[in-house]
Parts: C-alpha cells; sequence; structure tokens
C-alpha cells in the first residue's frame, strides 16, 4: 500500500481541466482591466470576486493555493514567491514591536536568522528551544508571545517534535502555533495536530525539480465561537474578524503582509509547481523509502549516519509511533572532519553539491562551511552543525546505486 494514496486522485484532477486546456492555465498578467468603474469600485470593497492586481492575487496562484489549502485541510491559503517569502508573511502579519517569538526545531538557517537577527531590529525577541525542552517553553510564555514556531523535522538536526503536545501548550495559552512542514507534506498534516498556519517552501519537494521557487501559508478557519485568536493577545484581529468571519487569518495576511510587502507569487512559478504537485505522493512514497534503505544500509557499514528510522537516534520511538508516513527526504552524514567531508563530496558521483533539499536528484552539501558559515560556535551547537557534518537529500535514483556511490566515497 502506498503512503499516499488518498492524495494521488485529488491532485491530478484538480491541477488537470476537464474542458479547454487540461494543463492550469497561466495568467501572465500583472493587472487585470475592471471595465466599469462600478466593477472596479466592487473588486476593491471585494463584493466582486475577480481580480485586483497581481500582487493581491492571480488566477493562476489562486489554483495553486486552493489545492495546498485542501491538502493541508485549512479555509484557505496564500502562496508567496518563496519559503522565506512565505515565513515573512505568516510572522509578519501577526507581529508588533515588543512580541515575542518562541521558536522550537531545527532551524532552517534563514529563519533562524530572520528571528534572530533582522526581527530584533525590528524590537521582536525570539527565544529559542530544543523540541523535547517542553518544560522551558511553557516557561517562556508570557503576555508578549504571539507566535510558536516549530519546524516539523529538524533540518539538519533530524530531531522530531511531539506535535501534539507543543500544540497543546499552545493552545492552553491560547497561542498561534505556525509549523514549517516544508519536508514533511501530507506525512504530517499539522492542522489536525493543533495547529493554525502552516507555511512551506514549495521549493523542495513539492515543486520537486528546481524548476521553481515559491512558498505558501496554509490558514485554518476561525471558529464561530470560541476561538484563541478571539482575545486582547491578538485585538488587531477584531476588524478581520468582524468584516470576514472565519476567513479572518487570510484577510490580515493579506492586507498586513501580502499588500505591504509584496511577497507575492508569480503565475510561472504556481504553474510549475502545480505540475510538481501532480506527482508529489508518487515522489513522497519512493523517497522516504529510499531514505530508509539508503540511511539503514550505510549505518550497517559503519558511516556515521543521523536519522530516526535508526534505533540508536533518540526520536527513534517518536519516529515509529508519529512519523508513519516517514519525515522526507533528509539524513545527514558525519564524516567526522572538514577534509573528510571534503573528500566525501568530492568523489561522489551521483550527489549534486547544492543547497536545495526535496529534488528529484540527489543532493549533498557541507554544512558548516556553507549555510552555517555566519554563525557562530554556540549557536552552530544549539543547530547541530559538527565540523564535518553533511546533510543528504535522496532523490529517485535506485537506492543501491546511492549505497555503492556513497560506501565508495565515504571510503
Ligand atoms: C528551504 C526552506 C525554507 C526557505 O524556503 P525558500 O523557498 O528557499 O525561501 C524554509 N524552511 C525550510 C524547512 C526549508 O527547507
Amino acid at each position: 500500500m502506498n503512503h499516499f494514496e488518498e492524495y494521488y486522485t485529488k491532485f491530478v484532477q484538480s491541477v488537470g481541466s476537464k474542458e479547454g486546456a487540461v494543463s492550469p492555465t497561466l495568467v501572465n498578467s500583472a493587472s487585470f482591466s475592471y471595465g466599469t468603474p462600478e466593477i472596479a469600485e466592487g473588486i476593491f470593497d471585494g463584493s466582486i470576486k475577480k481580480p485586483l492586481y497581481s500582487r493581491m492575487g492571480n488566477p493562476t496562484t489562486a489554483k495553486l493555493e486552493s489545492i495546498i489549502a485542501e491538502m493541508d485541510g485549512g479555509i484557505a491559503a496564500v502562496a508567496t514567491s518563496s519559503g522565506m517569502g512565505a515565513t515573512t508573511l505568516a510572522v509578519m502579519s501577526l507581529l508588533a514591536c515588543g512580541d515575542e517569538i518562541i521558536s522550537i526545531g531545527g532551524l532552517f538557517g534563514g529563519t533562524y536568522a530572520l528571528f534572530s537577527e533582522t526581527l530584533t531590529r525590528f524590537g521582536v525577541k525570539s527565544h529559542f528551544f530544543d523540541v523535547d525542552a517542553l518544560e522551558d517553553i511553557q516557561n517562556a510564555i508570557n503576555e508578549k508571545t504571539k507566535i510558536i514556531f516549530l519546524e516539523s523535522v529538524g533540518n539538519p538536526n533530524m530531531r522530531l517534535p511531539d506535535i501534539k503536545k507543543i500544540a497543546q501548550i499552545a493552545n492552553d495559552a491560547g497561542i498561534a502555533l505556525i509549523v514549517d512542514n516544508t519536508i514533511t507534506p501530507m506525512s504530517i498534516l499539522p492542522l489536525a495536530l493543533g495547529a493554525d498556519i502552516v507555511v512551506y517552501s514549495t521549493t523542495k519537494i513539492i515543486s520537486g525539480n528546481a524548476s521553481a521557487l515559491g512558498g505558501c501559508v496554509v490558514y485554518r478557519a476561525i471558529n464561530e465561537s470560541e476561538d484563541k485568536f478571539k482575545s486582547p493577545r491578538y485585538q488587531f484581529l477584531e476588524k478581520f474578524i468582524k468584516n470576514m468571519g472565519k476567513m479572518a487569518l487570510i484577510g490580515n495576511a493579506k492586507k498586513r503582509a501580502m499588500r505591504d510587502f509584496g511577497m507575492s507569487a508569480n503565475a510561472n512559478a504556481s504553474y510549475l509547481t502545480m505540475l510538481g504537485l501532480e506527482t508529489l505522493p508518487l515522489r513522497m512514497d519512493r523517497i522516504i523509502q529510499s531514505v530508509e534503505i539508503i540511511a539503514k544500509e550505510l549505518d550497517k557499514n559503519g558511516v556515521n549516519i543521523n536519522h530516526p528510522c535508526l534505533t540508536q537516534h533518540p526520536h527513534h520511538a517518536r519516529y515509529l509511533s508519529d512519523f508513519t508516513k516517514g519525515c522526507g527526504t533528509l539524513f545527514t552524514i558525519d564524516m567526522g572532519t572538514k577534509t573528510k567531508a571534503f573528500e566525501f563530496l568530492n568523489k561522489t558521483k551521483l550527489a549534486t553539491l547544492t543547497a536545495n533539499i526535496g529534488d528529484s536528484r540527489t543532493l549533498a552539501l557541507h554544512m558548516a562551511s556553507t549555510i552555517y558559515r555566519d554563525f557562530d560556535e554556540e549557536t552552530r551547537k544549539f543547530l547541530g552543525i559538527t565540523e564535518g557534518l553533511i546533510r543528504i537529500s535522496i532523490g529517485l535514483e535506485n537506492p543501491q546505486d546511492i549505497i555503492k556511490d556513497f560506501l565508495e566515497s565515504s571510503k
């Protein structure tokens, strides 16, 4: 049985049209003519649902948004120019000067830099915690906390969070939980586990072939009765809740972030991303199986592998219970020293050396000398970046070919 059987029909049927052009229509226009001033007025006041201007929404992008929203069980989604655009949209639309973020997990380098450096300049403070530091997380919550931010899988530390437990903490405290689910689309459904907002870099496994940079933010509906967003902590949402009801988080995101910062998706990227979506379940299923085959075989041969499918991994039990559909395309190899890591990367004939992940091809990168080169020793230690660490993202190749190549390269 395929792990993602429930997505095949939906994805191919909703991307393709039954009438006219089968492939999604690519609307490559930045602006749209309204025809009459009355229609223009209606579009601007929201009573007429027609495109306003591509920074605020594009028909091709809207199709992508509806498919991703459905994939995650959200009420709607906002596609963005990149994954960092998605994270920026999700957080900036909720934050003001003086607010605090509790950031848990990995963390992806760009997100870490955004929280620790850039947002600090705007008076937003972030606290960083390991996925298992639940008591510290609980204690860090105060009246200024607006966001708990979590990565579904630590990239590249491969630590797995107990998402349900963290969602419980967020819900008990009435704080928004944002999950970066880039590495585990379909495998993990954050909204069903109690999160409020899901962010994706669609550049990775969703597109799957390095053809398009993109991101997406999925929102849950605001509840008609009680809802944590109907509280003084999120007072700025009040007018959106009044005017847009369950769609309030979308309205807020579009007005407060998309319109004002302009991290909008472009239609070409949305088109290419939909082509990727069609085969996402097929690729994901093969890759999560290959990852296990390769990680276990390399481990057996004495290569120092970090992946939770291995019994010695601290989250092996959680992997078996909560990550039954895998934890994405990644594992890491620790070669011990930078010299050894470079030797491996110079020897491998199959891995493509690049900063991307989730590609059809197997990718590899030495962490300390690239993405994490600007980070001080303490931060690297917290993020699990050692001198000899190589991040691997497994692709669609025959896993036996990768095993052979990696064993030869690590000699
Ligand atoms: C790549 C990545 C991002 C950023 O996405 P871009 O499309 O490169 O901007 C965010 N989070 C995770 C987990 C990623 O892997």
